[in-house]
């Protein structure tokens, strides 16, 4: 027996939040009748409708996926750019990224059809750690390191303490490789950070995502979240 908002949050109509709203309006039948309840549970066999329209129950799936570049962090696009979905050929459930790269950074992402679980990763009071490694134009002062590792000013406003590390420089070609973990998740937050001090990014990969990493994975190869894991990431 499960809570009904629980259930629909992860048939991934709604947040679970939003679930509770849908419920006090009246818009949820359990068996044909209205629920406006909160607490009401729900077992697999009952017939659950939102706003008229069947829930799909799906079993709950987390996968983590060594995104390749050149993919878009999606379900589908409509200029017919490979997606995050389709190294999934074999997965009924109706999987999606929590979250995002961009379409030229690779590393790794997670894939799920638990809206709740997705929900509450992306919150930014989640403050899951991720770290980058980024490949950097020109070789940055440790000065301008500091001033990113302090938070820097972005159009959106000042980003949070990040903790960098050179990994390697190559003098003859002007470019560097730095580690950078940062809590945050805004869009294109490590190229803006980078390009805020003069370097842009010629090269990203995330590595690691709280205590998840890579190993064992080639880009473009996916495996399932043990359950421990997924507790340990709720
Ligand atoms: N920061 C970026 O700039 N791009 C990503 O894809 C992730 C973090």
């Amino acid at each position: 027996m499960e809570r009904l908002q629980k259930v629909i949050a992860h048939a991934g109509i709604a947040s679970r939040r939003k679930a509770e709203e849908l419920i006090k309006e009246g818009k949820v039948r359990v068996n044909d009748k209205v629920v406006k309840e909160l607490g009401v549970k729900v077992n697999p066999n009952d017939k659950i409708e939102v706003e008229g329209i069947p829930v799909e129950r799906e079993k709950p799936v987390y996968f983590l996926l060594y995104k390749p570049r050149g993919v878009i962090s999606s379900v589908s696009d409509d200029k017919g750019r490979k997606v995050a979905t389709d190294f999934f050929p074999y997965i009924e459930e109706r999987i999606y990224p929590v979250g995002r790269l961009d379409y030229d950074t690779s590393g790794l992402l997670l894939m799920t059809n638990d809206g709740e679980f997705a929900n509450v990763l992306m919150h930014p009071a989640s403050e899951v750690e991720k770290v980058y490694v980024a490949k950097l134009k020109g070789i940055p002062s440790r000065e301008a390191i500091k001033s990113l590792e302090r938070g820097i000013k972005l159009e959106d406003g000042k980003t949070a303490p990040a903790r960098i590390k050179l990994l390697s420089m190559e003098r003859t070609k002007n470019t560097s490789i730095f580690e950078i973990s940062i809590y945050e998740g805004r869009n294109r937050q490590v190229r803006r950070m980078f390009e805020a001090i003069g370097h842009p990014v010629m090269k990203l990969k995330r590595e690691r995502y709280g205590f998840l990493n890579l190993h064992g994975l080639s880009a473009g190869e996916a495996r399932e979240l043990t359950p421990h894991e997924v507790k340990q990431l709720r």
